[in-house]
């Protein structure tokens, strides 16, 4: 008897087709199973929708390979990996990687491979549509003596959040004659702000909430936040 076996599901074999045992030459098994295109999304602010979620990347590399990862459909425990090139200066957005999928199947270690393009597409991410639209969940009222000072601290409050949590973004300022409002992309980075201030200034602060619609079927709540300072202080 041949001992020959196939390198795609390790199976032992008499004869080969073309490298592999009949099943595989068939088609109907394969180590590996990708698109011949798949597409990368990137945003300005520098996040990469990977994994089908937006998030930061060390590199574009790694974003990539998740790509392939969440992409392709292989044998259970099949370890993935992905070269690329680097992109021509023409086409810089298309990037040719080469996926492989490395196993052990039927005590042969086995493995396949497919060469495939992976398109990177500019688009904005949630935190940069919401911003963009205008979307916000807090308003921060500052009212009484020294608001232009308060609504410094509060947007340099917000500005320190923002680098480890986007939602804190100001939407915008407006400036009323009863004083400053200020939309804020989440409640929580509004909050936080208000705490701040109230170390420093002789605030009175109120909350209040109001139904704002909804966000993926669940009800969106909105926030006002009073900030008064006294005056005097
Ligand atoms: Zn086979
Ligand atoms: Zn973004």
């Amino acid at each position: 008897m041949n001992s020959k076996f196939c390198p795609s599901c390790g199976r032992d074999t008499d004869e080969l087709f073309s490298g592999l045992c009949k099943r595989c030459f068939s088609g109907k098994v394969k180590l590996l199973e990708i698109p011949d295109k798949i597409e990368v999304k990137y945003c300005d602010c520098g996040r990469i929708n990977g994994r089908r979620k937006w998030k930061y990347y060390e590199t574009i590399g790694a974003a990539i390979k998740d790509a392939v990862i969440v992409n392709a459909k292989t044998s259970k425990g099949a370890k993935i990996s992905a070269d690329f090139r680097t992109p021509s200066v023409m086409e810089p957005l298309k990037i040719a990687v080469t996926a492989t999928a490395d196993a052990v199947l039927n005590g042969k270690t086995v493995s396949d491979s497919k060469d495939i393009f992976v398109f990177l597409s500019r688009q904005a991410c949630t935190v940069c549509g919401k911003r963009r639209a205008g979307y916000y969940e807090a308003i921060i009222q500052i009212r009484g003596a020294k608001n232009k000072e308060v609504l410094e601290l509060v947007q340099s409050e917000l500005e320190i959040m923002f680098v480890d949590d986007e939602s804190s973004y100001v939407s915008r300022v407006e400036e009323k004659k009863e004083g400053i409002d200020v939309y804020v992309g989440a409640k929580i980075p509004a909050r936080k702000a208000i705490e701040k201030a109230k170390k420093i200034y002789n605030v009175e602060t109120k909350r209040s909430y109001k139904l704002a619609g909804t966000k993926n079927g669940k009800p969106v709540s909105r926030e006002t936040m009073l900030l008064r300072i006294k005056e005097g202080i």
